[in-house]
């Protein structure tokens, strides 16, 4: 299973595209959302990813820099001839976001015909997307509705928070992973903030790491650099002690075959 970072950025930082994961298993890509407009399309292109062969879009919730470059990456797909893409949510997100493009790309809908699939996804919900590959959703606790996932394939696994205060279910659904991707909007001295935006301090992504047994914690939705990058990881090496990394656009991990 690889893992590829293609946005890492909270959404008002300009030096990183927005929050976009592609995971490549069984010769398909999955994407765990879609950043917030067509960088989507220039981190895919450098990251060297076959547009051909996204199947999946995974959203964890409706807020553009999330969700904001699906109609972009739909256009995309059509162009290249993509055979089908089925986007998976909360029934929430998908409303949102299927709202949202009625007004910004009127038609595509129905350009995508039967090639373009909606999927809901409840909290605890597996979708097998082929072979050993599958993925479940896992509500988690942000201002709107929001799911978080954890992709398996073949005995491994990487576990995605989406944007989420300290979450318990997260936790439990992301036990033993190999893998947390972890959302780290700021330090614990801003909590009040942090509470009130529905995000997680650098501290509770690294609890969330140590009570779940994962084997390794990045940390992305990353605000300026000049403010925190490096404080996060301060804080979140105080309390987990595997193996810890911020995220940077284009980073890739291979998860290793455990079969
Ligand atoms: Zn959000």
């Amino acid at each position: 299973m690889r893992v590829t970072f293609l946005g890492t950025g909270a959404a008002a930082n300009p030096d990183r595209e927005q929050c976009s994961v592609a995971v490549e298993a069984e010769q398909q890509t999955l994407l765990f959302d879609v950043s917030s407009g067509t960088g989507i399309l220039r981190q895919l292109c450098a990251a060297g990813v076959d547009n051909s062969t996204i199947r999946h879009v995974f959203l964890s919730h409706s807020h553009f820099d999330h969700a904001g470059g699906l109609p972009p990456l739909m256009l995309a797909l059509m162009e290249c001839g993509s055979p089908s893409l089925t986007v998976h949510g909360a029934r929430e997100t998908l409303d949102a976001v299927r709202c949202s493009m009625y007004d910004e790309l009127p038609g595509v809908e129905q350009w995508m015909g039967e090639r373009l699939a909606w999927d809901i996804m409840d909290s605890g919900e597996v979708f097998h997307v082929a072979g050993k590959t599958r993925v479940e959703a896992v509500a988690v606790d942000h201002t709107v509705p929001c799911l978080g996932y954890v992709a398996r394939d073949n005995g491994n696994s990487a576990a995605f928070s989406g944007d989420t205060r300290f979450c318990e279910r997260l936790i439990a659904a992301s036990e033993g992973c190999d893998l947390l991707v972890h959302e780290a909007a700021a330090t614990e001295d801003m909590k009040e903030w942090l509470k009130m935006t529905g995000h997680s301090s650098a501290r509770d992504a690294a609890c969330a790491a140590r009570d779940a047994g994962a084997r390794r914690l990045v940390l992305t939705h990353i605000d300026r650099e000049s403010k925190y990058a490096g404080d996060l990881l301060e804080e979140a090496s105080s309390v987990f002690d595997g193996p810890l990394r911020l995220a940077h656009d284009l980073m890739t991990i291979t998860i290793s075959d455990r079969r």
